[in-house]
């Protein structure tokens, strides 16, 4: 079976009210078909959804905010997470192959909060996301921070973070995991080996999935998420897998998904992750 959990219904800078638009739902699930896969699973970010202000509001109103994270989120947080959900329960009424997911971002020191926002949503499963480090965000190119800071601190700090992601229990599949290599970014091979070690231990703790996410091959790194050695560290920690392209765009549906179970599978993978209300089973890849 080939699955796509990881799509979003609109483009990331498209901050028009949610689109509850069911023959834009079925423009990603046709053409996902057509990819060969037979369920999609909706994850929305969180930050389109008002509930979130609350846990992201430091990132854009606190000291040491950064421009480009004030810019990409102070416009966000339009729409209403139960009606989203509600939409989700048509969709899947109806008999499409669909999954209701969220992409939650992980926050240090907020799952408190976190866990009180999701209180009581019936998601099929939670992404788990790390996007930010403290207040600044992996993932828009800034070669400033970079220059600065240098990789090897960067992906430190960033698996330290998605390691306690894994250990909140607030996910079920956590997402691109070498997210900090987007921008072709490395650190040394010496701490590359102990980082892999870190997330497989902490992914096998937690008994959370992990992602392997095809988007990486439209990026500047050009490699699905997550490299050969740190897929293999999880599947030699009996860590499953789920599979994402993180589609932006109705086109992008399903986008080399078909690769990315050839890299799972190259890595020691024979099955992948199901999800229905939070509860995973196995089923065989391809
Ligand atoms: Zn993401
Ligand atoms: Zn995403």
């Amino acid at each position: 079976m080939l699955l796509d959990y990881h799509m979003h219904l609109q483009s990331d800078f498209d901050y028009t009210p949610f689109t509850y638009d069911l023959a834009n739902l079925d423009q990603y699930l046709a053409q996902a078909r057509q990819r060969g896969i037979t369920e999609i699973g909706i994850s929305e970010h969180c930050h389109r959804f008002r509930e979130f202000k609350p846990l992201l509001f430091f990132l854009t109103e606190e000291p040491g905010a950064y421009p480009v994270v004030q810019n990409f989120l102070r416009p966000a947080f339009r729409d209403h997470l139960p009606q989203y959900i509600d939409f989700l329960e048509r969709v899947k009424a109806s008999g499409r192959p669909v999954k209701a997911g969220l992409e939650v971002d992980y926050i240090e020191g907020q799952s408190e909060r976190l866990a009180s926002i999701l209180a009581g949503t019936t998601f099929d499963y939670l992404l788990g996301s790390v996007h930010f480090v403290g207040k600044w965000a992996v993932d828009i190119e800034d070669e400033a921070t970079w220059n600065e800071r240098g990789a090897n601190r960067i992906f430190l700090e960033y698996f330290q973070t998605w390691a306690n992601a894994c250990a909140s229990g607030l996910f079920d599949i956590m997402t691109h995991p070498d997210l900090p290599k987007k921008f072709n970014h490395r650190p040394s091979s010496s701490l590359w080996q102990e980082l892999t070690a870190m997330a497989a231990e902490a992914a096998a703790k937690a008994k959370v999935a992990i992602e392997v996410n095809s988007a990486g091959l439209r990026k500047p790194v050009g490699e699905i998420y997550p490299d050969q050695q740190l897929l293999q560290a999880f599947c030699r920690a009996g860590v499953p897998i789920a599979f994402g392209s993180d589609a932006h765009q109705s086109h992008e549906a399903g986008m080399d998904i078909d690769r990315a179970s050839v890299w799972a599978v190259q890595a020691g993978y024979t099955t992948v992750t199901r999800f229905s209300t939070r509860r995973p089973t196995q089923v065989p890849i391809g």
